[in-house]
């Protein structure tokens, strides 16, 4: 893939979607909320634009996961919901992006271990645990930003995406 200048937001809604459609049509008792906070002043950047929806395609569907894992727990009123915030930050011309669940969170234990390649805590044939480290290579290498988590058990997560526009 080659860089081009993409419209981040429709990307965003985009693979939100397309996410939550592929789960739907592997499994239709999947069941999940899904919504979008899309900054309208986010500009346009310079991205591989293949590249990058593999990195939110695979944000996605972790937060899908980790919402459907907390629903089988049958915890009385709780709405299942994976969201994406985009925001351009004028100042220091970034562009962030978060994507965040109710989920089941991660555990401080293997906290730091979720960058690592074929680390997964998914069941055979559910995971191969390439997803965030090839984001993680993505993000950082391939388009100079930064990627990082906040999680607490049993509550939800949140990646945080900071690209540059320049
Ligand atoms: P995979 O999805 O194949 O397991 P990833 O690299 O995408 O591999 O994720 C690695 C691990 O990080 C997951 O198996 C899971 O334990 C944890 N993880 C990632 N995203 C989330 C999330 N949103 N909520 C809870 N755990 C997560
Ligand atoms: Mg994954």
């Amino acid at each position: 893939g080659q860089k081009e200048e993409t419209n981040m937001n429709d990307l965003a809604d985009e693979y939100l979607r397309l996410s939550y459609h592929g789960l739907r049509a592997k499994d239709k008792t999947f069941n999940a909320d899904f919504k979008t906070h899309l900054d309208p002043k986010v500009p346009k950047v310079n991205i591989i634009p293949q590249d990058f929806g593999r990195v939110l395609l695979n944000l996605f569907n972790n937060g899908f996961y980790a919402v459907q894992q907390k629903a089988k727990l049958g915890i009385d009123g709780y709405k299942p919901m994976v969201e994406v915030t985009t925001e351009f930050l004028e100042k220091e011309e970034e562009i962030v992006i978060k994507v965040r669940d109710n989920g089941t969170g991660i555990p401080e234990s293997v906290r730091n271990k979720i960058f690592q390649p074929f680390f997964t805590t998914k069941p055979t044939g559910q995971g191969t645990g390439l997803g965030l480290s090839l984001a993680f290579d993505i993000i950082t290498k391939g388009h100079g930003g930064v990627l990082e988590v906040n999680s607490t058990e049993g509550e939800g997560t949140e990646f945080v995406i900071t690209i540059p526009v320049n």
